[in-house]
Parts: structure tokens; C-alpha cells; sequence
């Protein structure tokens, strides 16, 4: 990551030097987009690729996505697979056919 925004950096600085005096504000804005990015992207622990165990039904939930993922598929095979709801306590993940109850 480190390694990107390096090159990142460099690149930008290469085409300031290439720009006008009147579109440097381009390269500045683009800057602060790219901060932003950082800021509030993998930073962010509630980004949509870090799951988060939901205690209400025993599964993992990624950012704002509404959807209720199984975590052994997750922590076994790095997939998201949206689970089935049986009953109001119960999930079932299609892919593995583990249940899944919610969390004490
Ligand atoms: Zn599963």
C-alpha cells in the first residue's frame, strides 16, 4: 500500500512539472482527493472488505451491506456467501449448510 501511494506521489509530481502554472490546482485537488481516499478507505475498519460479526444472527456483515455472509466460508475459503434466513433465529449458509444462530 505504502509502496503505491510512493509511485502515487511520484506520478502526480511528474505531471505537475509537466502542467501550467493555471492548472496546477488540478494536481492539488487531485491530491487531496487521493488523501481522502486514504483517510476514510482501507483505514476505515468498517470498509466493505473487513467483515464484522454480527451478534444478532451469527454472521459476518461487511460495511453497509445488508446482506448476512457466512464467517466459516469467509475464514475457511475467503468467499461471501449470502446465508438463507430460516426462522427468526436461525441462518443457513447455502455453500457449507452450517446454521447459524445468533451469538451469546
Ligand atoms: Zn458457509
Amino acid at each position: 500500500m505504502n509502496n503505491k501511494l510512493h509511485n502515487i506521489n511520484q506520478i502526480i509530481s511528474e505531471i505537475a512539472t509537466k502542467l501550467a502554472d493555471s492548472d496546477q490546482h488540478l494536481i492539488s485537488s487531485l491530491q487531496q482527493e487521493i488523501d481522502n481516499l486514504l483517510l476514510h478507505g482501507p483505514e476505515d475498519n468498517r470498509g466493505p472488505s473487513t467483515p464484522h460479526p454480527d451478534k444478532a444472527s451469527g454472521c459476518y456483515k461487511f460495511g453497509d451491506d445488508p446482506d448476512h455472509y457466512c464467517p466459516h466460508c469467509f475464514d475457511k475459503l475467503q468467499q461471501k456467501i449470502a446465508t438463507q434466513r430460516l426462522n427468526r433465529q436461525l441462518r443457513v449458509c447455502p455453500q457449507c449448510r452450517s446454521s447459524l444462530r445468533p451469538l451469546q
